[in-house]
């Protein structure tokens, strides 16, 4: 994009057309009813804002031809909006965690899944760097994982640099807008280059490799992936829970939820202290993987650590 100037991919061609936008979607109406941004409405509620909108990334547009120019008219209404990476109508969100290098941790993701849970995100697990790993090491790391497959996530195991496992991963983005997410150093990069060769990623390689100080000014950007597109994001080294309020915490755990109907205190439960509590029980008997509970109560804690400082 340069100074209201996008690239767009036709719906039917495929064909990339240049177009900048109109001067009426700059300032579009925004209510109570609005489908726009359901995210954005809810917190105005019964306002009538006027918000300028740009086209971003993501985004599907209306265009036609106007003299020489091709203008946007219209955006579509956005599933979702993301701020980093700025990027819209996100379908799902691959997770990379390396099994080590590294070293897995169980900790951070289920702060990803709560996290990607309350933004109403899909993710796909892919589990890299299992050639680094004994055997036993990896057949622990599964077993402990078979947990999270059986709340419904799907979890993809991969070698990148001897192109392990990649073959049946390429089918998960067809027709979908995926982004890619993951600690620094759990080889996004390579696995990206695995899946598609033709696209060098040098320099994203030497960046990685710089640290994340250097993404900041990189502009957002889709490739096309297997019939679908992909946004690759910086790596991070922390992510924040500020986002919730200890209470519903809970709610963003699906063992959590199947379990809460047969809590004595149902949905006012938070599966701390309270007695006959199906959720604790269920981890007292070693039915739910200690970590998903041990990780919960930390989780409770550092955020309310974190509404203290303020
Ligand atoms: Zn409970």
């Amino acid at each position: 994009m340069i100074s209201n100037h996008y690239t767009i991919i036709d719906w039917e061609s495929k064909q990339e057309v240049i177009a900048h936008a109109s001067g009426k979607l700059r300032y579009m109406k925004l209510d109570e009813k609005s489908v726009f941004n359901k995210q954005l409405t809810k917190k105005t509620k019964k306002d009538v804002k006027i918000v300028q909108i740009s086209p971003k990334v993501g985004d599907y547009v209306i265009y036609d031809d106007e003299d020489d120019t091709t203008v946007i008219r219209e955006i579509e209404p956005r599933k979702n909006d993301l701020v980093r990476p700025d990027v819209a109508n996100v379908d799902q969100v691959i997770l990379v965690f390396s099994a080590i290098r590294p070293d897995f941790s169980f900790n951070l993701l289920d702060k990803f899944l709560i996290i990607m849970h309350k933004e109403r995100l899909v993710p796909i697990l892919v589990i890299s760097k299992i050639d680094l790993v004994d055997e036993k090491t990896l057949d622990d790391l599964q077993s402990k994982l078979a947990y999270y497959a059986g709340l419904g996530y799907e979890i993809y195991y991969v070698n990148s640099k001897q192109k392990i496992g990649i073959d049946v991963l390429t089918h998960v983005f067809k027709d979908k807008i995926s982004v890619l997410a993951g600690q620094t150093g759990v080889g996004k990069s390579t696995l990206l280059n695995a899946l598609m060769p033709e696209l060098e990623l040098k320099t994203q390689e030497i960046s990685e490799a710089l640290g994340r100080g250097k993404h900041t000014t990189r502009h957002t950007e889709l490739y096309e992936i297997h019939d679908g597109y992909i946004v690759d994001t910086p790596g991070f080294s922390k992510i924040e829970l500020s986002i919730f309020h200890p209470d519903e915490l809970k709610q963003y755990y699906h063992d959590f939820e199947m379990l809460s109907t047969s809590c004595k205190f149902k949905s006012k439960c938070l599966h701390i202290n309270e007695p006959g509590c199906a959720i604790k029980e269920s981890y007292l008997q070693k039915e739910m993987l200690a970590s998903r509970y041990e990780n919960y109560l930390s989780f409770i804690e550092e955020i309310k650590s974190q509404k203290e400082k303020y």
